[in-house]
């Protein structure tokens, strides 16, 4: 079973993929925890690439490149980690994938949902979760609790509101569009209280 959490900047994504798989693990299940941008080698050097503050060309990559770059990792992260992990039998649970690319690339930097859409599916065979858990954080919250300000870590924090405001309804509308594959929670509540929801929901996913 292949499960992914999305949502915005310090929506607690690494932290509820973290207990979830601890839960999974305690019940026996062989888990594998994984994220984009970057799981693999070559994912390291394209997130070095497309997250570096001081990244080649003075900071800019192209719309479409920063796509393409995204997409690149994908390829190499579904190919050698979660296709081989799922195909042993194992539960894959990715911080971040395709619907990322739909919401940044697609929303956030305005390219055309349906070709980052096609770019993805391309990328991944069309590999498609079992479950997307969206973390929903207003970005003012999540930028903040993420302990981030404009323009100061990384590139894409030098991004206005607006653009986390695209992300942000840019996820919600994709949940909406398919609620039977997606579970959307209020990234503002407790950890504990989130972790509660989304283990009551992979159980019924993953059968006793
Ligand atoms: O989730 P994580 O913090 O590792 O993401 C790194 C950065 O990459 C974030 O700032 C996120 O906004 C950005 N990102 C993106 N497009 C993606 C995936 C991540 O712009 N498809």
């Amino acid at each position: 079973r292949f499960i992914v959490f999305e949502g915005g900047e310090g929506a607690g994504k690494s932290t509820q993929v973290q207990r979830l798989a601890n839960r999974l693990r305690a019940e026996g299940h062989d888990v594998v925890i994984t994220r984009e941008p970057g799981a693999t080698d070559v994912g390291a050097r394209i997130r070095g690439l497309l997250l570096d503050p001081a990244p080649v060309d003075g900071g800019q990559i192209a719309p479409r490149a920063e796509a393409l770059l995204y997409a690149a990792d994908r390829a190499h992260h579904v190919a050698t980690v979660v296709r081989p992990a799922l195909n042993r039998g194992a539960v894959v649970i990715s911080d971040r994938y395709v619907d990322s690319s739909l919401a940044y690339q697609g929303a956030g930097r305005t390219l055309p949902v349906d070709d980052v859409r096609w770019l993805s599916g391309w990328a991944t065979g069309g590999l498609k979760p079992d479950l997307v858990v969206l973390l929903d954080v207003d970005p003012k919250v999540g930028l903040a609790r993420a302990g981030r300000r404009s323009g100061q870590t990384d590139r894409l924090e030098g991004e206005e509101l607006p653009f986390h405001e695209r992300v942000r309804y840019a996820f919600l509308d994709l949940a909406a569009a398919d609620p039977n594959r997606y579970l959307v929670l209020d990234a503002s509540r407790p950890p504990e209280a989130v972790a509660g929801m989304v283990a009551e929901r992979v159980v019924g996913i993953l059968g006793p």
